[in-house]
């Protein structure tokens, strides 16, 4: 758990997961995600090495998701100014 990969390491990532693949361990099947994105359900292998993928595709999914959440953020992070009680 927590194995440190380097990102730009992606051939010999490959190689772990297909080792992982043929196992079939049950962590490869936690890794196993659906896409967060509302128009979207698209499977995916989350291969980021803290597990935090959430979408298919980060240049398609991945951006539409955060440019809406960025708009919205934008209306929350003025009511987040006044209140710093938090933390
Ligand atoms: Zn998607």
């Amino acid at each position: 758990m927590g194995a440190d990969v380097g990102l730009g390491e992606e051939g010999e990532l490959a190689d772990v997961l297909d080792a992982a693949h043929v196992l079939g361990t049950p962590e490869r099947r936690a890794r196993l995600r659906i896409c967060a994105s509302e128009t979207c359900s698209a499977r995916f292998y989350d291969r980021s090495p803290a597990g935090v993928r959430r979408w298919c595709s980060m240049r398609t999914c991945g951006n539409a998701a955060k440019a809406r959440r960025h708009r919205r953020r934008q209306a929350v992070t003025t009511q987040n100014k006044n209140d710093r009680s938090t933390g």
